[in-house]
């Protein structure tokens, strides 16, 4: 599903340069749930990134399902995201203005569905997860948990096939981080590919495969002993 090859990422700002990724070589299967690892500044979002189409490489072939997407411009790289890919972030990323409900139907607004349909995927993820007696909510009012719960709705609303978690339970406490890890394994036993960055070997356990970087480079690869598929 996922082939990196050589990738290199330089950022330029005004007088330093950084390269946030080193001949990056990463191959992710459908249905594999990966992990990476690595110190703070070691490039682990900046790949993650990259991946989700969000940033594009400075060099190397990246191949999404087979189509070569390292030269994507922007517009292509947000037309191909749009349904493909969820995203999950540390700090949940949810609208404050916004419902429970409405954040979690913002990713469908690009897709061609009638308003019924959207609002039977929402109610759909939302028993889901769990969640749908806070439909009418607004974030402030529901605690960490619960908003990254949200978040993790919004992220998989359109049914997409990769899910890219940036430390998903960074900003939660432990069980509630243990929760958010169950439903990623869930979605993942469900076909979902995922891939996350984490700073907990805990989360990592959870992964079938372990990268570690440093300094933009891979450095390790370790397979959990769990079974694939
Ligand atoms: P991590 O997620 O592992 O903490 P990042 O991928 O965010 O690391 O960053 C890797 C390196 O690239 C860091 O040195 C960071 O300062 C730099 N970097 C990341 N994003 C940018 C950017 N948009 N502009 C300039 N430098 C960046
Ligand atoms: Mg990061």
């Amino acid at each position: 599903m996922i082939k990196l090859e050589e990738i290199n990422k330089y950022f330029q700002t005004e007088e330093v340069q950084t390269q946030a990724l080193k001949k990056v070589n990463l191959h992710v299967k459908e249905g594999e749930f990966i992990a990476i690892m690595g110190p703070s500044g070691c490039g682990k979002s900046t790949l993650l990134n990259v991946i989700g189409l969000l940033e594009s490489p400075s060099s190397g072939s990246y191949q999404l399902d087979g189509k070569e997407v390292a030269d994507y411009k922007e517009s292509q790289r947000t037309n191909l995201r749009k349904g493909n890919i969820g995203f999950v972030f540390q700090n949940f990323h949810l609208i404050n203005q916004l419902t429970v409900s409405e954040n979690v139907m913002l990713p469908l607004a690009y897709l061609d569905l009638s308003k019924s349909d959207r609002k039977k995927k929402v109610e759909d993820v939302l028993d889901r997860l769990k969640i749908s007696h806070r439909r009418n909510h607004y974030p402030q009012q529901l605690s960490g948990g619960q908003q990254q719960r949200v978040g993790i709705c919004r992220a998989v609303v359109a049914q997409p096939k990769l899910i890219l978690a940036d430390e998903p339970t960074g900003n939660l406490d432990s069980k509630n981080g243990q929760e958010v890890m169950e439903l990623l394994t869930e979605l993942n036993r469900q076909g979902a590919t995922i891939v996350m960055v984490t700073h907990s070997q805990r989360d990592a356990n959870y992964a079938h495969r372990v990268i570690s970087l440093l300094d933009g480079e891979i450095v390790t690869e370790v397979e959990n002993e769990i079974d694939l598929f």
